[in-house]
């Protein structure tokens, strides 16, 4: 199998051509619809029960208390645990994983409807599946691929998207600009860049507007930053973007590159099950953390009980993290800080088809488009063929544009798209389930969280460290691969050490 057409992928070979030049829907609510369904329902009641403050019944004392059962909370506590000191997850859902969340729709067909993919560099990531017993295996990539521009669609072979030959230069011409900036940054302190007053005072999207760049060069530019955040390059700092590429090693390349060329067999939230598994003490589900008591011992409350421990990981998204109840409060740098990381809006989607028809046609099934609501398709479908899946994506304002539909006003808007770009067999799905992850009321958006312009600058010094005893972790913190779950695992893992230096 080759390397993987991602739309990412796209954008980094249109740079390689020109170098060279110069909830839920379901087909009403059966598979994953359903199941999607049932898990919100649940989710709603949990925060309900939260709200309630009831029946709160005598401390459990540990060493450490981990909140959030995603990939950072159970690395950070898979760490603790083996190093020694007793350790308790709170997880405010009824299911571990966080963002990943994975769904079997028929037998052998996993749909994932948050994190997926993983690549070259992303090692922690790979390593864990590994060590848990997971098989990973490359996404399919094979055919022509779907280019849709101004009402237009051109299918391609190899790796070079058919843009016009200066959009293709302009790209290169973006991407090694933003390499070369990248290297003046700092990973782990990027504020201290010499030019970040600069950077962080204008987005990305300022920054590209004011390169007058082709409008093709500008879409391509746009389509690659909805990739890596789930959000409009309007609302994002060059700072924030320039960290992200320092973050994944210095080549912007790499991360709207190979990240989405191998995917994990079973789905990956099946790591997160299987670190739960392996934990003495067994995750506390449905346990919404409502408040944090700070002090030499700390106090975590949630609905039930409370919990008192020396050290607290938290790995909650930070939209969350903003209406947690800390007492004393937090330093106002950090509640400043958390007011000023707002989420993504991507919507993920999966079409399961009885065969994966597009092939007999030679498409890979990728499609990278300017016409929404799903501007973004890759094949999906399961390693053995036997059923045909389609992921697709509504970013930033394509995703906000779906927020306001009913569940069936939404997959009648998506399933169209498919069918503009795969024909009207595109119409007749087995399962549809989506995910509208800013409805999600423990996560507030997908991908992640991301700096807005002058927060990087202005609070992040102030905020980089933990606040005593409280350490905060999760793939928005991890100055690694940020937003990614390889940026979890090696966030929980550095936050575990530290904990675990300090006992
Ligand atoms: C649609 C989508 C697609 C993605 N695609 C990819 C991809 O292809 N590749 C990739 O590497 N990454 C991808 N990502 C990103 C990746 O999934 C995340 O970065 C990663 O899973 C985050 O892990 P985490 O542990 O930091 O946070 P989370 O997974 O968000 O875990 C935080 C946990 O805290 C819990 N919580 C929240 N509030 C409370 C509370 N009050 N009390 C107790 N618990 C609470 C939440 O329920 C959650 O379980 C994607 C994400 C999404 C949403």
């Amino acid at each position: 199998m080759t390397d993987r057409m991602s739309r990412r992928r796209l954008l980094s070979r249109a740079a390689v051509a020109g170098a060279a030049a110069t909830g839920v829907v379901g087909a009403r609510a059966t598979g994953a619809g359903a199941a999607v369904e049932n898990a919100r329902a649940r989710t709603r009641s949990s925060a309900t029960a939260a709200s309630e403050m009831v029946d709160v019944v005598s401390d459990v004392e540990v060493d450490v208390i981990v909140i959030g059962a995603g990939l950072a909370g159970l690395t950070a506590a898979t760490a603790v645990q083996k190093a020694g000191p007793s350790v308790v997850v709170l997880e405010a859902q009824d299911r571990v994983g966080g963002r990943t969340y994975d769904v079997e729709v028929a037998e052998g067909v996993v749909v994932e409807l948050g994190g997926e993919w993983t690549g070259p560099g992303q090692t922690r990531v790979q390593a864990l599946a590994k060590e848990l017993g997971m098989k990973l295996f490359p996404a399919y990539a094979e055919g022509k691929n779907l280019y849709y521009r101004q009402g237009e669609l051109k299918s391609y072979s190899g790796d070079i998207p058919p843009a016009a030959m200066d959009a293709l230069i302009e790209v290169e011409q973006i991407i090694s600009t933003l390499n070369e900036m990248a290297k003046s940054v700092p990973v782990k302190t990027p504020w201290e860049a010499a030019q970040a007053g600069v950077w962080d005072s204008q987005t990305v999207a300022s920054w590209i507007a004011d390169g007058r760049f082709t409008d093709e060069a500008t879409f391509l530019g746009q389509v690659a930053i909805r990739g890596v955040y789930g959000e409009e390059a309007s609302q994002i700092s060059l700072m924030d973007l320039l960290a992200e590429v320092a973050g994944v090693g210095g080549d912007f390349n790499t991360a709207i590159g190979s990240a989405q060329s191998t995917r994990f067999a079973g789905g990956p939230q099946e790591m997160s099950k299987r670190l739960a598994k392996r934990l003495d003490r067994p995750v506390v589900l449905s346990a919404p953390v409502l408040s944090i008591e700070r002090g030499k011992v700390a106090t975590v409350q949630t609905a039930r009980r409370s919990y008192r421990g020396r050290q607290v990981i938290v790995t909650v998204p930070k939209a969350v993290t903003a209406v947690l109840r800390f007492h004393p409060a937090l330093p106002p740098a950090y509640g400043q800080y958390l007011q000023r990381q707002p989420s993504g809006s991507a919507v993920k989607i999966q079409a399961v088809y009885e065969t994966p028809f597009w092939r007999d046609d030679a498409l890979s099934g990728a499609v990278v488009s300017d016409t929404g609501p799903i501007e973004v398709v890759y094949d999906n479908s399961p390693p053995d063929g036997r059923r045909g899946v389609l992921v697709g994506f509504a970013e930033g304002n394509q995703g906000r544009a779906l927020f306001r539909l009913s569940d069936a006003a939404r997959r009648t808007a998506v399933l169209a798209s498919l069918a503009r770009y795969f024909g009207p067999r595109a119409q007749t799905t087995m399962h549809y389930a989506d995910m509208v992850w800013a409805r999600e009321p423990y996560t507030g958006g997908a991908y992640g969280s991301f700096n807005p312009p002058g927060v990087l600058t202005s609070l992040g010094a102030a905020v980089a460290g933990p606040v005593g005893n409280i350490h905060f972790a999760g793939a928005d913190y991890s100055p690694e691969w940020p937003g990614y779950m390889e940026g979890a695992i090696r966030s929980g893992e550095a936050a575990a050490a530290k904990v675990i230096a300090s006992l």
